[in-house]
Order: structure tokens, then C-alpha cells, then sequence
């Protein structure tokens, strides 16, 4: 097991720890249906990104055709 050599004090301890905080997502809205989405990612409600659809909607797809 690794021992630490000295103890951490208080200051430096919590002066490590104030980097730690969260910080708050930024989203933007999306230009096609308006939905809160992330900077710079595909829209998780549409699909769309740069104003064409990029990923297939599940209730778009019709699962009974691939079937056959
Ligand atoms: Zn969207």
C-alpha cells in the first residue's frame, strides 16, 4: 500500500478541491424543433444537426418491414 510521505494540510487540501466544482451545461436551442440541445452535438429529440436530419428517429423506422 502507498503511504504518503507528508500530511496534506488543510490549505492545500481544499486549495486542490477548488477545482473540483461541476460545471453547468450551456445548451443551446435547437434551430429545427426548438428542443434544449448540447453545443456542437446531433439534437437527441429531432436528429438533426447544421439543419439535416443525421440520425433516424425510432418511431420513424418501421421495424415490421426489416422483419420479413
Ligand atoms: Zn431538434
Amino acid at each position: 500500500m502507498a503511504v504518503q510521505q507528508n500530511k496534506v494540510s488543510k490549505s492545500r487540501r481544499n486549495n486542490r478541491r477548488a477545482h473540483d466544482a461541476l460545471v453547468a451545461a450551456n445548451p443551446n436551442e435547437c434551430p429545427n424543433c426548438g428542443e434544449l440541445k448540447r453545443p456542437h452535438h446531433v439534437c437527441a429529440s429531432c436528429g438533426y444537426y447544421d439543419d439535416r436530419e443525421v440520425v433516424a428517429q425510432a418511431d420513424e423506422i418501421d421495424l415490421e418491414d426489416d422483419a420479413a
